[in-house]
């Protein structure tokens, strides 16, 4: 028996490389993924200090709050910062990127794969496509994506990709992690800026960095990197198409719940619906604000509040009960009956059992 039953014991390299295998296989790439040892905000800010420098022009896509702050991050590296901002209602188009890379010419462009605040999904694999074709640095924050829908960092040619595992998958929300290609790395590698001897250096957390090879890092946190660990764990058993499916059903049943109560969905393209946020537009002088959640039933961030509701359909909540009790929500604060919306939510899971 061991001594110290809690386990603090510092990470072994066996744990260190079973999460970094792990990770890659969350990602699917064959590279080794940077373990970020906070919550996933870091990662960004780090990518944002890595990438950005004077003489660099690239495009912030903002289509949520987070976006907007990964703009005022890339600003103060000193690169030149040319954005797209959607209202909210939208994600962006493949045109309008298209439009944007023809004009400015950046060296690289960031956006948020899944609006958890807006309940909007970005067209991902046609922006990298784009970016692709004229050889553009790529960044994509996936906090919140991953688990709910792909995210091919090989396969997509992604650059630099920033998930956690907080939302899609229940995990821990004190570790986190980037993909960074081989091109981000030599991007990385070729920026005088980029902070080194800091916490928020890619560079110094880079798995194969000699300093890493040696010796397991110490600032890792030992009880979220061993909760990761048991995460991904429980996301293999389950497998990860299986946990990106639970999280379709849930939105579909959602929508199908809320159109059958009269309600409209806050985002306006049905195509990039969030797998895991559903919106609900609140009309003008009705009564479906609430002061603060109700179950997965949440009043909108900041100036979203009075303009939707969010049913927060993720992680342990993508399921049919908690869509149930969702729709039962929303009938409430619309006065409505609730069961032509629950047969109508219903009838997506039964389907998908029956196949
Ligand atoms: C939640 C979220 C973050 C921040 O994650 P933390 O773990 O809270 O730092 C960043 N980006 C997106 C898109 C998110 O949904």
């Amino acid at each position: 028996m061991k001594q110290n039953s809690e386990n603090f014991s510092p990470l072994t390299r066996s744990e260190f490389d079973m999460l970094t295998g792990s990770l890659s296989r969350l990602l699917s790439t064959t590279s080794r993924p940077v373990i970020i040892p906070s919550e996933a905000i870091l990662g960004i800010e780090a990518i944002a200090a890595g990438v950005s420098a004077p003489g660099r022009t690239i495009l912030n896509i903002v289509t949520g709050p987070y976006g907007a702050i990964f703009g005022k991050w890339l600003a103060r590296g000193g690169a030149k910062v040319v954005t797209i901002s959607t209202s909210f209602d939208e994600v962006v188009t493949a045109d309008e990127v298209a439009a944007a890379v023809d004009r400015y010419k950046p060296c690289a462009l960031a956006f948020v794969q899944a609006e958890a605040v807006t309940g909007g999904s970005n067209p991902a694999s046609s922006i990298l496509q784009i970016a692709r074709q004229s050889n553009i640095i790529t960044i994509m924050d996936s906090v919140s994506a991953i688990g709910a829908e792909p995210v091919l960092m090989d396969k997509w040619d992604i650059d630099f990709v920033a998930i956690g595992a907080q939302k899609a998958l229940s995990g821990p929300n004190g570790i986190s992690a980037v993909g960074v290609s081989e091109r981000g790395w030599a991007f990385l590698a070729a920026t005088e800026k980029a902070p080194r001897d800091s916490i928020l250096s890619l560079i110094d957390l880079n798995p194969d960095h000699r300093a890493v090879r040696e010796q397991v890092p110490a600032n890792i946190p030992i009880l979220e990197a061993r909760a990761l660990i048991k995460t991904l764990e429980r996301v293999e058993q389950e497998g990860l198409p299986a946990v990106n499916r639970r999280h379709e059903l849930a939105s579909s049943s959602a929508i199908a719940g809320i159109e059958a109560l009269g309600l409209e969905p806050w985002q306006r393209n049905n195509k990039w619906y969030s797998p895991l946020v559903t919106t609900v537009r609140i009309p003008q002088g009705s009564n479906l604000n609430i002061e603060r959640p109700v179950g997965i039933v949440a009043p909108g961030d900041g100036e979203l509040r009075d303009k939707l509701l969010r049913i927060n359909h993720f992680g342990a909540n993508a399921n049919q009960e908690s869509i149930e009790e969702a729709t039962i929500t929303l009938a409430k604060l619309a006065h409505r009956d609730p069961h032509d919306a629950l047969l109508a939510e219903r009838s997506i899971w039964e389907n998908e059992d029956g196949e």
